[in-house]
């Protein structure tokens, strides 16, 4: 099956907004959008005025999807310039990723079951004519819905879309094209530099009305001419929709309790859902090794960009806690080696992960975890203080999370005083 990308460029190379994946460049994109964090950014968050002119929007996600920059050092920062009322609405924004993870932590059959359904329907765009090629022309940009079309061809150049496109774009992937949910949320997985199994899986199905039950999205003509500035006017969307349905039931599953630091040195394994490094761990640190696997997002290929993108984070990461070789692991195999290597090495048997969320990097290190053990090796997962405060928060809808939010802005300026 081939997945073309459009015929030709969309944009001028010179005018592409760079997301450079080393903490430095996402340090640096923060202190020029910060400006913006406050009532700007509510006033004009929703407008997609094109990837040309992007100053409403923060752009931040495919460093803080990667922690390259962590959310609190986002929120540190729109706090010594706003008040937490100015800022209300892009806090609020930062807090989404959050209530994502910690929601899909504490429902993990979700991503078990986006990943069957998706294998099924990836296996019936290759038997049923009619599915392939409704989803070859939604995925080379050939649908005839221009600001579809666009989108297609500006997420595969660039690696982003503006969040109310991705909105549109799934809505009218699900009511107006009827293509299977699993098969968009894949396209934008594998595309997106900013992809996560969070909020990606939980973007589509709130769209859906799958998160929020028989609430789904719907993608307007109007809304679309307002807010991308009359750049968009599409006539022939669906207007009768039903919000989508399932069998499953996915039932809550009890946070695990976060695994603590080890007292002895220990070898750090930077993976590409945590780059942040040792921040406030260098003592012991004794080592480090990479673990980049973006090809695990999907069965289908995952472009280059996407893999240059992680490898590179991991890479700088990597750099960033002085290690002497910038060895990033491709799988779980690879891990296990470097890892027994480097033990031998340094005479240590402890290594320390900031724990992924549900998904790819996760379930991946869960059988590394286990294969090291079997050779006297212990893998601790320890979880960033930031998750740990919000997650418990998450097991239902934002509201929740949005009420404590005094509460969280609270904790975390008393955990900056002991950094
Ligand atoms: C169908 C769909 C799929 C999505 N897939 C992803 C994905 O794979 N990866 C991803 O990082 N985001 C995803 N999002 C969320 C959101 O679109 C992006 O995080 C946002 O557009 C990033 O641009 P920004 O940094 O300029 O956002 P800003 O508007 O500047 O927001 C600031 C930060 O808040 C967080 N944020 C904002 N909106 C959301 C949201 N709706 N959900 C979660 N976090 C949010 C991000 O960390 C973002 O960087 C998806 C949304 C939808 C509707």
């Amino acid at each position: 099956m081939s997945l073309l990308p459009t015929d030709a460029s969309l944009f001028d190379e010179e005018e592409a907004f760079n997301f450079t994946p080393s903490r430095a460049a996402g340090l640096q994109q923060l202190k020029r959008f910060l400006p913006m964090a406050g009532g700007k950014y509510a006033a004009k968050r929703n407008f997609d005025f094109g990837p040309t002119n992007r100053n409403n929007v923060s752009l931040l996600s495919p460093w803080i999807r990667h922690r390259l920059v962590a959310e609190e050092e986002v929120v540190d920062a729109v706090l010594s310039r706003f008040s937490p009322s100015s800022a209300e609405k892009f806090i609020q924004e930062v807090f989404w990723r959050s209530y994502f993870k910690g929601w899909l932590e504490q429902h993990p059959s979700v991503w078990d079951s986006y990943q069957n359904e998706l294998a099924f329907a990836i296996d019936k765009v290759r038997r049923d004519t009619q599915l392939r090629s409704g989803y070859q022309a939604a995925v080379t940009g050939k649908t005839d819905i221009e600001c579809f079309d666009y989108w297609v061809g500006e997420l595969i150049e660039r690696g982003y879309l503006h969040n109310h496109s991705r909105m549109w774009f799934s809505s009218i992937w699900v009511f107006t094209l009827k293509l299977p949910w699993v098969l968009g949320a894949d396209f934008f997985l594998r595309h997106l530099i900013d992809g996560d199994a969070a909020s990606n899986t939980l973007g589509w199905r709130w769209v859906a009305g799958l998160h929020t039950k028989g609430k789904m999205y719907l993608a307007r003509r109007d809304n679309i001419r307002k807010f991308t500035d009359g750049r968009f006017d599409p006539g022939q969307l669906c207007t009768d929709y039903v919000p989508l349905d399932e069998q499953s039931v996915h039932p809550r599953k009890l946070l695990s309790v976060s695994e603590q630091m080890p007292d002895s040195n220990y070898i750090l394994l930077i993976t590409e859902d945590d780059c942040l490094g040792g921040l406030s761990f260098s003592k012991k640190l004794s080592g480090a090794v990479g673990f980049a696997a973006p090809e695990l997002r999907s069965q289908l290929e995952v472009p280059q960009n996407i893999k240059d993108y992680t490898t590179s984070a991991v890479s700088n990461a990597l750099k960033s806690v002085g290690a002497s070789q910038t060895r990033v692991a491709r799988n779980s195999d690879e891990v296990i080696n470097l890892v027994k290597r480097d033990a031998a090495e340094l005479g240590v048997s402890d290594v320390v992960a900031f724990e992924p969320t549900v998904g790819p990097i996760k379930s991946a290190l869960m059988d590394v975890k286990r294969s090291l053990a079997e050779e006297g090796f212990n893998l601790h997962l320890v979880r960033r203080d930031f998750d740990n405060l919000v997650w418990p928060h998450a097991d239902r809808g934002f509201f929740k999370v949005k009420k404590k939010l005094p509460e969280f802005l609270t904790s975390l300026s008393a955990c900056r005083r002991s950094y």
